[in-house]
């Protein structure tokens, strides 16, 4: 009998849906499980993409979280193979120790969490905070195994499958199963990271800070007060860190410390109490306005991870998030009159970044990152007028000839979409005919079950 389960939902918990679930054992067993299915299929990671892009309404999911092993590491070029289902956690607690001399192999780029799957950070192309760089996880990846759905599984690299491969680093999960894939990582003179905080009083300081910070600081971003506007718009954090020779530093543990062990009658983030925390937030680093230090990368690069199923706080409607990147021509005027509208429309969020993107190209013909300016935001789900925020943010995105990222998306429009992703037309022949998500039903790749 099939067995329908509506537990898998997107990280922001706005969306929930029915699905039948297979957690495969080994490869082989996923590759039988794709081929067999009755229903549009799709795989699964960690679940950590915010929106929908991860969910099959009415299909079936392939959760590829025990694909967890290790088959090949070279300790002395840093080329790893996995399989899919290996988490950046895992890569870092096994293979990213230090050194006697505090050196050792490190991943080459990594999200704002670290319990994310191979399979997942390829699927959506993932970019840290020294995309400037490195650019984005898939220029990192030297080759990789998807299975598809007629039972096939084909090698993908620049040499072999290149138009496949292409299309699969970034391609949402919607090219096949990726089973495998191997990995360049790279060497660090220290894994131990030295940190610093400035604080910045509008967005103009930003755009010189980033200028300055992004020659000599591999990992850059900002945290921004949505809520000041006059003279203070755009007022913020700038936080780069870089990593620190002869240091080593033992990896974070594989899972969080902390737990939210139930979801939050009322949303813990209230107008009131983001609009107190933007305000004390923004004064953290005291008089001097700077702080500095030398130690783990942990709370550099995951903050939130302190803290498992941190997005239980926003109640039980959940959050979206929203995050778009526009060229660096249109960067200053686009991202000003975004945090007008969002200061205006009191809809305040306390989880605001702001960073610059290099040039280093995307490897995916879906990939979000570009060069130019990227803003991510998060807002409590409070029905009509978050979600008539959201469609002004999209507009402004738009017209600034910028592109949101599906990883982060519950609400992009179609001509959002084809605007952004103008090699959609390419990407559409390279799609596995049995695969189907929500995301790629509800922007127009798929036409409900017309693929089928
Ligand atoms: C706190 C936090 C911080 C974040 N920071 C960043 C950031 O700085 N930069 C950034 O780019 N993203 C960031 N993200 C988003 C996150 O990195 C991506 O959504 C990532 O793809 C999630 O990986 P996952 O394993 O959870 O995959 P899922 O969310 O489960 O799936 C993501 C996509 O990958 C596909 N997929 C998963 N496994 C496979 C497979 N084996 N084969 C084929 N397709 C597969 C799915 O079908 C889906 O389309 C952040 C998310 C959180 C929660």
């Amino acid at each position: 009998m099939t067995m329908w389960r509506q537990d898998y939902r997107s990280w922001g918990r706005t969306v929930s849906a029915n699905h039948v679930v297979d957690r495969p054992e080994n490869r082989d067993n996923a590759t039988r499980a794709l081929s067999e299915s009755e229903f549009p299929v799709l795989a699964y990671g960690c679940g950590r993409s915010y929106g929908d892009v991860a969910l099959n309404p009415g299909g079936r999911l392939i959760d590829c979280r025990s694909l967890d092993r290790f088959l090949a590491f070279n300790r002395a070029t840093g080329v790893l193979t996995c399989e899919a289902g290996v988490r950046l956690a895992d890569i870092l607690a096994v293979i990213c120790r230090p050194e006697a001399d505090g050196s050792g192999w490190f991943l080459p780029v990594t999200p704002g969490t670290r319990f994310v799957t191979v399979g997942g950070a390829i699927a959506n192309d993932v970019h840290g905070k020294n995309h400037h760089r490195f650019g984005t996880f898939g220029r990192h990846v030297l080759a990789l195994e998807l299975a598809r759905s007629d039972g096939s599984r084909l090698v993908c690299s620049p040499e072999q499958n290149p138009d496949l491969f292409a299309a699969t680093i970034g391609g949402l999960g919607l090219t096949g199963l990726i089973l495998s894939a191997t990995l360049q990582l790279r060497r660090v003179e220290g894994l131990a990271v030295e940190a610093e905080d400035i604080q910045f009083s509008s967005l103009s300081d930003f755009f010189d800070l980033a200028e300055a910070s992004d020659r000599d600081w591999e990992y850059t971003a900002a945290w921004v007060d949505c809520l000041a506007s006059g003279a203070h718009l755009g007022r913020g954090i700038y936080s780069r860190a870089r990593h620190y020779p002869g240091k080593g530093v033992e990896p974070p543990g594989r899972n969080s410390r902390l737990s939210i062990p139930i979801t939050s009658p009322i949303p813990a983030t209230n107008s009131l109490s983001v609009r107190a925390f933007n305000a004390l937030y923004w004064r953290k680093l005291g008089l001097n306005g700077q702080t500095s230090r030398i130690g783990s990368y942990e709370p550099v690069f995951y903050p939130l991870d302190a803290i498992g199923e941190w997005n239980r706080l926003y109640g039980p409607k959940g959050f979206y998030q929203f995050q778009c990147v526009v060229p660096h021509e249109q960067a200053r005027e686009a991202v000003a009159d975004m945090l007008r509208l969002i200061a205006q429309s009191g809809e305040g969020s306390m989880l605001v970044v702001l960073k610059t993107f290099g040039d280093l190209p995307s490897p995916g013909l879906l990939s979000f990152p570009r060069p130019g300016v990227t803003l991510a935001l998060d807002f409590p789900e409070r029905g009509t007028t978050t979600r008539k925020l959201l469609r002004l943010l999209e507009e402004v995105a738009v017209a600034a000839y910028g592109r949101l990222y599906p990883a982060k998306d519950s609400l992009m429009t179609p001509d959002a979409f084809r605007q952004g992703y103008p090699s959609f037309e390419q990407f559409q022949p390279m799609m596995d005919p049995r695969f189907s998500s929500a995301f790629a039903q509800r922007i127009g790749l798929i036409k409900g079950e017309a693929q089928l």
